[in-house]
């Protein structure tokens, strides 16, 4: 690369740097086919957070079939420029969209759009659209693992994470399983999985028919150790409302879907600003104290099958080698702690050379006995099994709440 060259370079990521840190949280949405209303749940998911009193923006990079303007009757919008920042279209009140339809006048020209090329465009658009103040980015993508999202990852790489779509048959489960891998990847976290079009209520006699069956996304969520954010039903007004351009959770608040949406919605909403998942401090905390290691050594307190809230007082630890570059158990074994005198316990984990703990509740005092032994501990993490937790970790969708117990 020429002098000239680096220095576009460090100016152009400082200046997408400099526009990302004016929004809170970047939210990326996925899903692993076409058709199972992506798009429908990326922009719902904007509006529902505006209705929450949050300033939005939502940002489509398709390039072979930008769906938000037509979802938000937006087509045929026409790019505005402000010095050297594009305006995005401001849609509802705190909602603002910018949309790779506002500019590919023709879909056709799609075609000849290439990695590298997309990579650049949607590295312009990140730069350049003058969203302001934002709380939240939600960004649509196009089915799949493409270059769109594998651009954003990297330009990105303190997104908050990824909201994976799917509808419940199994066709659809086989390419969620293939979304998380690559979130896992290319460390983006996994904020969970909502599953669309999950049965349908018939409108006379309110019965459920399961017309993609049911559940399939929960149980494929549970396995995979990420969150799920809840269930979409079939609803003929949600096609009615993104026909005719209206939000459909403003219109219709009070159907099962937009009940769903809201309830969907609340783990962003009490996401801290810049909390980023236990996975990601711990990888923070190892590149600043420069630790290399290839293999960790993680201990989780158990209790009848399950994490124990009372670090102190659980049967045994399990205890996983993982491969820090490939994401992967090499190892597991369970071990009964000694019995419990306070400061054993650091002294025994440090024994066996343990590099992190995820428990559910710890004293500050054990707390910092782990720490001077060079032990990271992770409080707060929910009473669910170890290889739950352990696979939460690994997708980096491990998230931890308040410590329960601090004695
Ligand atoms: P994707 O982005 O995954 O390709 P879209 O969001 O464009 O899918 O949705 C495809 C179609 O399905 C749209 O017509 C949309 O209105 C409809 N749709 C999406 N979710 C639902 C739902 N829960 N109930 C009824 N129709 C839905």
């Amino acid at each position: 690369m020429s002098a000239d060259e680096k220095l576009k370079s460090f100016t152009e990521s400082k200046e997408l740097k400099q526009r990302m840190d004016q929004i809170k949280h970047k939210i990326l949405v996925l899903s692993g086919k076409g058709g199972v209303g992506k798009s429908t749940v990326a922009a719902n998911i904007a509006v529902t957070l505006a209705m929450e009193g949050k300033n939005v923006g939502l940002l489509d990079v398709d390039f072979h079939g930008p769906s938000i303007p037509v979802l938000l009757h937006l087509e045929g919008q026409q790019i505005r420029t402000d010095n050297e920042s594009i305006i995005p279209v401001d849609f509802v009140e705190r909602i603002k969209v910018m949309s790779l339809g506002f500019m590919l006048q023709n879909q056709d020209d799609a075609v000849i759009w290439r990695g590298p090329m997309k990579m650049n465009v949607i590295k312009q658009l990140l730069t350049d659209v003058k969203w302001g103040e934002l709380d939240y980015l939600i960004i649509d993508f196009p089915p799949g693992t493409g270059d769109e999202p594998l651009s954003v990852a990297q330009l990105i790489p303190d997104s908050d994470g990824a909201i994976i779509v799917t509808t419940p048959q199994n066709l659809s489960l086989l390419d969620v399983r293939k979304s998380i891998s690559f979130c896992k990847q290319v460390n983006v976290p996994v904020l969970g999985v909502i599953e669309n079009m999950s049965g349908l209520i018939c409108p006379n006699c309110k019965t459920v028919i399961n017309v993609f069956k049911a559940g399939g996304g929960e149980t494929m969520a549970k396995e995979m150790g990420v969150r799920f954010l809840g269930r979409i039903p079939i609803d003929p007004l949600i096609v009615e409302a993104s026909d005719s351009g209206k939000p459909f959770v403003y219109h219709y608040a009070k159907t099962e879907a937009a009940v769903a949406f809201k309830k969907a919605v609340e783990p962003l909403l009490n996401m801290h600003s810049g909390s980023k998942t236990e996975t990601e401090k711990v990888i923070h905390i190892h590149k600043k104290e420069n630790i290399t290691k290839k293999v960790l050594k993680i201990a989780i307190p158990v209790v009848e099958g399950h994490l124990s809230a009372h670090f102190g007082h659980c049967e045994e630890f399990a205890i996983y080698d993982i491969d820090v570059e490939n994401k992967n158990v090499l190892n597991q074994e369970n071990a009964p702690p000694p019995p419990h005198e306070p400061g054993v316990l650091p002294a025994w984990l440090s024994e066996k050379k343990v590099d992190i703990i995820i428990a559910g509740g710890m004293g500050t005092r054990a707390q910092e006995l782990f720490t001077e032994k060079g032990i990271q501990v992770i409080v707060g993490a929910p009473a669910e099994g170890p290889d739950e937790l352990i696979n939460a970790y690994l997708n980096g969708a491990l998230a931890a709440g308040e410590n329960i117990c601090d004695h």
